[in-house]
Order: C-alpha cells, then sequence, then structure tokens
C-alpha cells in the first residue's frame, strides 16, 4: 500500500544519506530504488556517470539476503569492493584471480548472509557449483550490469551472457535489474528478450550529455589536427585519443610525446603488465592523455577527462557515444573532437565487406555505419542527431559545432554529375586517387597510359582542389550514389541511386568544403 512505499522511500532515502553521504537521489534512481527494492525486474538505461552502481547497492542493502552482481569487469571488482568497504558495506567478489582458500572464504559468507553484494564474472555465476551455493543462500536480487554485452550486435559481446536467462528459470522470485549506458531500440529489445526481461519495468533515462560539445571536422593531416587542437583546446589536460589500429596507437603518443604532450599507448597486443600500469597511471595522474583502441575504456572512471578525440571514425553510434561519454563525467565542460574523412569511410565499407560475417550481419553493420556517416555529414545539431539514435527527441542544443557555426550548404548537383560522369568514363575501373587526377585535368603518367586525356570529363573539375573533390566523394558514397569495390582496387562504382542524379531529375545538396582553419590563442606557447 501507499504507506509501504513511502517508508520504503524513507529508508533508501536514510541509506543514501548515512550509507552513502549523498543528499539526494538523482534522475529516476529513487523510482528504479524503490521499484526492485519492493521486488519488481527492471531494465536500467542510463549514460556513463548516471549512476546505476546505486540502483541496485542500495536495493541489495534494504532487502534481505546478499545482492549478486554479475559484471564482465573482472578487473574493476577489486576496485568496487573496496570503494564499498569504505562506506561501510560488506562486499566480496568471486573470479578466477582468487586463490581456492579465498573462495572458500568468501563463499562461507555467501552462505550464511555474512555480506550484503557479491560481485561475480559471468563465466563463474554459470557454473555448478555457484549455481549451487546461490540456492542454498538466501538471494536477495541479482544486478546484471554492462547488460549490452549479452547483443550479438553490438562490440561487447560476451557469449557467457546469453546463458544469464537461466536466473529467472532457477530463481524466480529473487528480483533481477539488468543495467546499461548503451542501447539503441534495437539492442533494447534484444537485452530484454535474450535475458527473459520483457515483462520487466523499463527505465530509461536521457542520454544527453550537456557538458561535452561535439564537434567533427574534416581530416587533412589528422594527427597534426590533433596536436593543434590539443594545445590550443586543452593545454594540461587529460583526456584519451581513439585510433584504429595498435599501430596508429604507438605512433600516434610517440608524435604527442615528441610535440609535449604527455601521452601513453594502450592497446589489446601490448604487453599485459604495461597495459595495466598504463592504465593505473591514466587514473591516478593528471595532465596526461591515453592514446588507445576500443580496448580501452569499458568501466574506467576518471571524472576529470576533459577531451575524448576519434582520430578514425567509429563502427557505429554506440561505440562514438560510449567512448566519448567517457569525457566530462564530473559535469564540467569537455569536447568530443573527431577528424574524419574520405579515407574513414572506404576503410570502414571494407572492413565489413572483407570480415567473415555472414549476409545478414553485415547489413546490420552496414546500417551502423550509415547512421555514424549521417552523424558526420550532417547539416543539423550533431546532439539532436545522435540523441534521435537513442529514441529521444530534442532541439538543437547550442553546444556542438554545427550548431556554434552552421555549415555552409550548396546545391552540389553539377559536381555530383561531373563525379559520376567520370566514374562512368573510366569504366568504373579506378579508385578515387584518380577519379579526381580525371577530373582535375591532372598530367599523370596513368592518365596518358589509358588516354583518359581525351575523356569529355578530363579537367572538367580543375575549379576544385583535390579535398575538395575528396570531400564530394566522400559525400557521395555516405549518401549511397556511389559504391567502392574492394574486390578490384577499390574501384568506385556507381548504384542505382545515382541515375536519377545523372539524369538531373534529382538534385543533391552537399556540406561545402571547410578548410582545416589552424586554431589560434593568445596564450598558446609560440
Ligand atoms: P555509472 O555506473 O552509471 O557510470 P556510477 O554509479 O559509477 O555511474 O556513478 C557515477 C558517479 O556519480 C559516482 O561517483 C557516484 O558516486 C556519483 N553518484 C551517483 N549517484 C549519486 C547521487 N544521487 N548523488 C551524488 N552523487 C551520485
Ligand atoms: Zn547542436
Amino acid at each position: 500500500g501507499e504507506t509501504r512505499a513511502s517508508e520504503l522511500q524513507e529508508r533508501a532515502l536514510h541509506v543514501l544519506e548515512t550509507v552513502f553521504g549523498y543528499p539526494a537521489f538523482r534522475g529516476q534512481q529513487a523510482d528504479i530504488v524503490e521499484h526492485v527494492a519492493s521486488g519488481g525486474d527492471a531494465l536500467v538505461l542510463m549514460p556513463t556517470g548516471g549512476g546505476k552502481s546505486l540502483c541496485y547497492q542500495i536495493p541489495a542493502l534494504l532487502r534481505d539476503g546478499v545482492g549478486v552482481v554479475i559484471s564482465p569487469l573482472i578487473a574493476l571488482m577489486q576496485d568496487q569492493v573496496d570503494a564499498l568497504a569504505e562506506v561501510g558495506v560488506r562486499a566480496a567478489f568471486l573470479n578466477s584471480t582468487q586463490t581456492f582458500e579465498e573462495t572458500l572464504r568468501i563463499e562461507r559468507l555467501v552462505r550464511t548472509g555474512e555480506i550484503d553484494l557479491v560481485y561475480v564474472a559471468p563465466e563463474r555465476l554459470m557454473t555448478q557449483r555457484c549455481l549451487d551455493l546461490f540456492e542454498s543462500a538466501h538471494i536477495s536480487l541479482f544486478a546484471i550490469d554492462e547488460a549490452h554485452c549479452v547483443s550479438q550486435w553490438g562490440h561487447d559481446f560476451r557469449p557467457e551472457y546469453i546463458r544469464l536467462s537461466i536466473l529467472h528459470e532457477r530463481f524466480p522470485h529473487v528480483p533481477r535489474i539488468a543495467l546499461t549506458a548503451t542501447a539503441d531500440q534495437l539492442t533494447r529489445a534484444e537485452i530484454a528478450q535474450r535475458l527473459q526481461l520483457e515483462e520487466a519495468r523499463q527505465f530509461v533515462s536521457s542520454f544527453d550529455r550537456p557538458n561535452i560539445r561535439y564537434s567533427i571536422v574534416e581530416k587533412g593531416n589528422g594527427r597534426k589536427q590533433l596536436l593543434d587542437f590539443i594545445s590550443s583546446e586543452h593545454p594540461g589536460d587529460s583526456g584519451i585519443v581513439y585510433c584504429l589500429s595498435r599501430k596508429k596507437v604507438e605512433e600516434t603518443a610517440e608524435f604527442l610525446n615528441e610535440h609535449g604532450i604527455r601521452s601513453l599507448p594502450y592497446h589489446a597486443g601490448m604487453d599485459h603488465a604495461l597495459r595495466a600500469s598504463n592504465q593505473s597511471r591514466f587514473l591516478r595522474e593528471e595532465n596526461i592523455v591515453m592514446v588507445a583502441t576500443i580496448a580501452f575504456g569499458m568501466g574506467i572512471d576518471k571524472p576529470d577527462v576533459r577531451f575524448v578525440c576519434h582520430l578514425d571514425l567509429p563502427k557505429s553510434l554506440e561505440g562514438y557515444y560510449q567512448e566519448t561519454g567517457r569525457a566530462g563525467r564530473d559535469g564540467a565542460p569537455s569536447n568530443a573532437w573527431m577528424a574524419y574523412g574520405l579515407q574513414d569511410v572506404v576503410l570502414q565499407r571494407r572492413m565489413i565487406d572483407e570480415s567473415e560475417a555472414d549476409e545478414n550481419f553485415k547489413r546490420v553493420l552496414s546500417s551502423k555505419l550509415d547512421a555514424m556517416l549521417g552523424l558526420c555529414e550532417t547539416l543539423s545539431c550533431r546532439r539532436m542527431r545522435l540523441l534521435e539514435y537513442f529514441g529521444e527527441r530534442s532541439g538543437p542544443c547550442g553546444n556542438c559545432d554545427t550548431c556554434l557555426m552552421p555549415p555552409v550548404s550548396f546545391d552540389a548537383t553539377v559536381p555530383v554529375q561531373k563525379l559520376l560522369s567520370a566514374i562512368y568514363r573510366v569504366d568504373q575501373r579506378f579508385a578515387a586517387g584518380h577519379v579526381i587526377d580525371v577530373l582535375r585535368g591532372a598530367q599523370t603518367e596513368r592518365i596518358t597510359q589509358w588516354h583518359h586525356d581525351r575523356l569529355t570529363v578530363y579537367g572538367v573539375g580543375a575549379d576544385r582542389g583535390e579535398q575538395e573533390w575528396r570531400a564530394i566523394v566522400r559525400q557521395a558514397i555516405s549518401l549511397g550514389l556511389v559504391t567502392v569495390d574492394h574486390e578490384s582496387y577499390s574501384s568506385l562504382k556507381l548504384t542505382d541511386a545515382a541515375r536519377p542524379v545523372l539524369k538531373g531529375e534529382q538534385k543533391v545538396q552537399l556540406r561545402q568544403y571547410q578548410k582545416p582553419v589552424k586554431q589560434k590563442r593568445a596564450d598558446r606557447p609560440a
């Protein structure tokens, strides 16, 4: 009844204040805590830094028995347990890093109910020994952290997560709460279905991170642009730079160090000990930049990350959102900056084409990439675009590059027609570089060899620079007018969508190419 509900709310608030030392719940925390504490199942979508932990920690304290937290982040369990011990919560973990004696000790505590929370890795939970242990104990709730790991389409997929549906069957009366910071509509449905949480109440918080400013610039010399960005906007700040390959991570970290920006590399190919030490240095020190592949970051809680940069295009908006979300967890103004160019589009498309995935999976990957490209090429507010993808409606934000400096668009029908004709005239057998050479009337050996200087399209695009043409090619690919054939030397090919443009039946509006401008700041060292 009503009195019990309000009594529960009072007890929850009391725990929040006396145990965790916070005066008030944030966002939907209070509702979630009340729902789970009174035995309901929940699916919680909340951005990184939103405060997901309290959503299961407080119900676990309010309910009788031991709360079980399932998390793939073994490396962070010790920290989480230590942090809880500091505020007087009795917590422990069960994972493969422990000795057998330690395991026995924790198991005994679980059985006797002498602890409040126990963290387990999913592969451990699935063992008969562990399931038996929990059946013989009194369990207050199951919290499934990083629940998006159950999604086969996502980049954090963990096969063991699929088997977590067993919890519903073996512990039908124990409430379950699944939590994640990444979930578009598709992933959300997949989580609910695979974890048998269709009946669970869903709590979807706003994914907006108003303190993060989004900017995406045309890539020229990416490294140099990155250096300019960091030295002008973030001298002395900590940040993360994401690169696609291990080699590029190493090179970029070295380049930044040579130019006086203290940087550490991080990728899965590094020696384990060095990787761990770089991670803990990044967490502890100030004025430090982590240059990393996407292997870095899940569960990383460094509140004062002032910028997250992408030197390569992420594969999806989920990835982009999650990575950029590591900036500004303390709420202070922060930047998400990315340099993006034609090469990125070509490379990402090639990676999909050449992957081992089946056709269905390739289609999913391809549509995720399209959404990412849509964000890069948009003429409207980046934040609106991003939030829309997560199912949230909003207006222009005033805190992204397109809001602050609206891009100029132009009627690009004629140049695009020129491009499409040139691709057609060279028999759709040449890559972007050569097609652009033909358009600009360049004199290269290959042009002479193939007599491409005799084509009617030769030199018809001499009025535009090479970078400008690359931007047009890139947008034509993003719009689906042109594809890159990776089976034959990355040659450009026309799609069916090109026809109405070539025939003049359809106009094309593109983003005006803007030369990368050097950022200036008065106090910048010469
Ligand atoms: P998430 O898991 O969603 O990324 P956390 O649970 O780690 O977020 O919380 C992020 C930060 O916010 C932590 O430092 C946490 O202590 C703090 N926090 C969470 N809830 C509150 C609250 N109600 N009041 C004040 N600080 C909070
Ligand atoms: Zn905006």
